[in-house]
């Protein structure tokens, strides 16, 4: 068994990289885009070898476009040749025998001066995307596209169901205020995210809401609602790969989180604490941790909440937490309050079915 899945890598040319991948994704478009239509006209299947093809892109790019347009004529055959479908968005794709993934970028061949030359575009690689690369049982293509002005490599991977055997247990608290806060049975801690700066974002898009409904503008206020969430999903995608990458870098092979209600807990209740602004889904959040652990084998369970954040990790007394301060009026025990939710968690009853919170 195994599973298909893309990984993404945001890529990081210079200007020269960036204008050789700009003219060769077109020219690679260009190419599909007229052996598609030479075909259509002809209603025949090209014979064209990467020869025939006076492009310039390095032949085993070439033979990857052929194979596009080939793909992409049977499929207007099969339709009787009812639409023709044009590529718009520049795009370049080399297979799996041309692309390196090295170090500190990923090495592909381009045209230079009318020579085939490999060049390394150097790119920040994670911890989790390294570790599913090196897990893949199979490398498919690179493409390369770009999104806004990012270009992003995207490499199409196959990978076999994980297999961990470590019991190293982490527990990760979920919350508002600091977005993930992480405890190895080991007592190694990581805060991950960074709640002031997303309340501060959030505080500008409820105000431009605002705005906008004052002024009617139902579709702009549509518009700004769908940014927020695509903006919230990104975080929540952040957030989950640094849980992640610090659990590889740990060695965890469990991580415990709480079975919570669909809204994040509210650290504390105030008129500042816009009820708004607290509406961010822990079922995301939770639902990508638990994707992105299970292709690295790493189990995720989910713990009873009762108690985490009162209950002493020293002693076992429910004192109630005031602040970000944790003092224990039995043993003396001080520390973290959010340190002493995640510490909690690892040792929580954890509840049946391993799965998302239904
Ligand atoms: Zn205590």
């Amino acid at each position: 068994m195994s599973q298909a899945m893309t990984v993404k890598i945001k890529l990081n040319p210079n200007e020269l990289e960036e204008e050789l991948i700009t003219l060769s994704s077109l020219t690679y478009i260009k190419t599909v885009n007229s052996l598609v239509s030479e075909m259509v006209k002809s209603k025949e299947t090209t014979k064209k070898s990467s020869k025939d093809i006076k492009a310039p892109l390095n032949s085993s790019v070439k033979n990857q476009a052929i194979r596009d347009a080939k793909s992409v004529f049977k499929k207007v055959k099969k339709d009787n040749f009812k639409k023709v479908p044009i590529l718009r968005k520049p795009v370049i794709i080399w297979n799996n025998q041309n692309f390196t993934i090295c170090e500190h970028g990923i090495k592909m061949p381009f045209i230079v001066n009318g020579k085939s030359e490999k060049i390394e575009i150097s790119a920040i690689i994670s911890d989790y995307e390294r570790l599913l690369l090196n897990r893949a049982s199979k490398v498919g293509t690179l493409r390369i596209t770009k999104k806004g002005n990012k270009y992003i490599a995207q490499i199409a991977v196959e990978i076999p169901e994980p297999i961990n055997t470590s019991v190293k247990t982490m527990g990760v608290d979920l919350g508002i205020k600091i977005p993930a806060v992480c405890c190895t049975n080991d007592n190694e801690v990581k805060f991950i995210g960074n709640g002031r700066m997303n309340k501060y974002v959030r505080r500008q898009y409820n105000a431009r809401r605002k705005e906008l409904g004052k002024a009617k503008k139902i579709n702009a206020l549509k518009k700004s609602n769908n940014k927020e969430q695509r903006w919230m999903a990104d975080q929540d995608h952040k957030i989950s790969r640094d849980i992640i990458d610090f659990a590889i870098q740990k060695n965890v092979g469990i991580i415990r989180l709480e079975k919570l209600a669909n809204i994040r807990k509210q650290t504390r209740k105030s008129r500042k604490n816009n009820r708004s602004l607290s509406n961010w889904s822990f079922y995301r959040l939770a639902s990508y941790i638990e994707y992105k652990a299970k292709l690295v084998g790493i189990k995720v369970e989910y713990v009873n909440p009762a108690y985490t954040s009162q209950r002493c990790p020293n002693c076992g007394h429910i004192n109630h937490a005031k602040d970000r301060k944790y003092d224990c009026s039995n043993c003396q025990y001080t520390g973290h309050r959010d340190i002493v939710g995640a510490k909690n968690i690892i040792y929580a009853p954890v509840l049946d079915g391993n799965s998302q919170v239904a």
